[in-house]
């Protein structure tokens, strides 16, 4: 049996091996007579899954010892107001600095709007001459010099990965060479998160819903600095509050534990498959073979400046858009889904997560061929 090729941008694309793998335990987690989804959060089975996660999360991404990793409800989109509500009391300023980069970071800068003094470092809205190419807006991304940090922010919060533009942006520099030593760096990565190491040297935070290359929807995975939580607003729900969270190993209240559980088959996968580094040189090859492609044809093409361009989110376009259609349909029937750009930008995407692998891509590449020859 051969399934489709699946480049949805999330939910997305899960290992193969993972879903095998929940489907046998499905009825019967390890001879425990129960499925995981039936399970007490506070039994020792649902313990040891929990615990399981967190060290192999832990190890994959050799997350310091000083960093709590906690699993958090609401998605990425809570994160947007939760963070503040955690973070911009520290320090007493109530203020707190966004790097705007496309559509997840816009939104979480106005989410922030209703919890204290925001503003704006660094924008990519307005077209720039990026190494002599016009860049038009959101497709390239502000560099470190350009940014207007606040020395007194409580944080400084960017987005490395525009799942919907495909920016993505991974010279996280040293605060004190942006003129903020002492700023945490808060980072939403759900949509790279996995794909490549962290630098924990670099980040206060690091956040992502698990759904685009973690595990399912319904968890989100919070890497937090240990010493910048406790300082939550008194309006932060107390399910919100990192501190609570930590302190209750994530088991504030129920956690979403059959999320928990598949994002921790994830990690084991990713373990048996060599762990961040080689997943991320397979990211590499992945990405390079599909934007040479693109970049090859004069019947594709990619509008996001090569260096901040996404390993992860490939949006294209077609030359002649009136074949969008044709396309779309003729994917599907080659069992290559879920092409379609997002509404804000059009055209078509490929996101390529760890678990497509670089089979997929080829298949890709070999269907956007034949059909510019069929159309070119
Ligand atoms: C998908 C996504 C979000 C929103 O995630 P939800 O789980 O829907 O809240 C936020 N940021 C980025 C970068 C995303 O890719």
């Amino acid at each position: 049996m051969s399934r489709p090729w699946n480049f949805s941008a999330g939910p997305s694309a899960l290992p193969l091996e993972v879903l095998e793998q929940a489907a046998r335990e499905m009825t019967d987690w390890q001879g425990s007579g129960m499925s995981v989804m039936e399970m007490s959060h506070r039994g020792k089975h649902f313990t040891q899954i929990r615990d399981e996660a967190v060290a192999d999360l832990r190890e994959l991404l050799a997350v310091p010892d000083d960093f709590e990793v906690l699993f958090m409800q609401g998605g990425a989109t809570a994160e947007n107001a939760i963070v503040p509500m955690n973070l911009i009391g520290r320090g007493g300023a109530g203020k707190a600095d966004y790097i705007l980069s496309g559509s997840w970071s816009n939104k979480s800068y106005k989410e922030a709007q209703r919890y204290g003094d925001i503003s704006i470092a660094a924008s990519s809205g307005d077209s720039a001459v990026e190494k002599g190419v016009e860049q038009g807006p959101w497709t390239w991304f502000p560099t470190p010099e350009s940014w207007k940090v606040r020395p007194d922010a409580a944080y400084l919060h960017l987005c490395c990965n525009e799942t919907i533009g495909g920016v993505e942006f991974s010279q996280w520099p040293d605060m004190a060479d942006v003129g903020a030593p002492g700023v945490p760096l808060v980072v939403d990565a759900s949509s790279n998160f996995l794909s490549r190491p962290i630098d924990f040297s670099k980040v206060g935070m690091v956040y992502a819903g698990a759904q685009k290359n973690a595990g399912p929807a319904g968890v989100t995975i919070v890497l937090v600095r240990k010493d910048l939580i406790g300082h939550a607003l008194p309006i932060c729900p107390s399910a919100f509050d990192y501190a609570n969270v930590a302190q209750a190993g994530s088991m504030f209240n129920t956690p979403p534990t059959y999320a928990i559980y598949i994002a921790g088959l994830v990690f084991k996968w990713l373990k048996r498959s060599g762990g961040i580094a080689a997943v991320e040189a397979e990211n590499i090859r992945k990405a390079q073979a599909l934007y040479g492609f693109l970049d090859g044809s004069g019947f594709y093409r990619n509008n996001v400046q090569a260096e901040v361009r996404s390993r992860m989110n490939v949006p294209f376009f077609l030359q002649d858009e009136t074949l969008n259609t044709e396309f779309l349909a003729q994917a599907e029937a080659r069992g290559l889904l879920q092409l379609k750009g997002h509404k804000s930008v059009g055209g078509m995407r490929a996101s390529i997560y760890n678990a497509v692998p670089f089979e997929g891509v080829q298949a890709l590449i070999t269907f956007l061929q034949e059909f510019e020859r069929q159309h070119g």
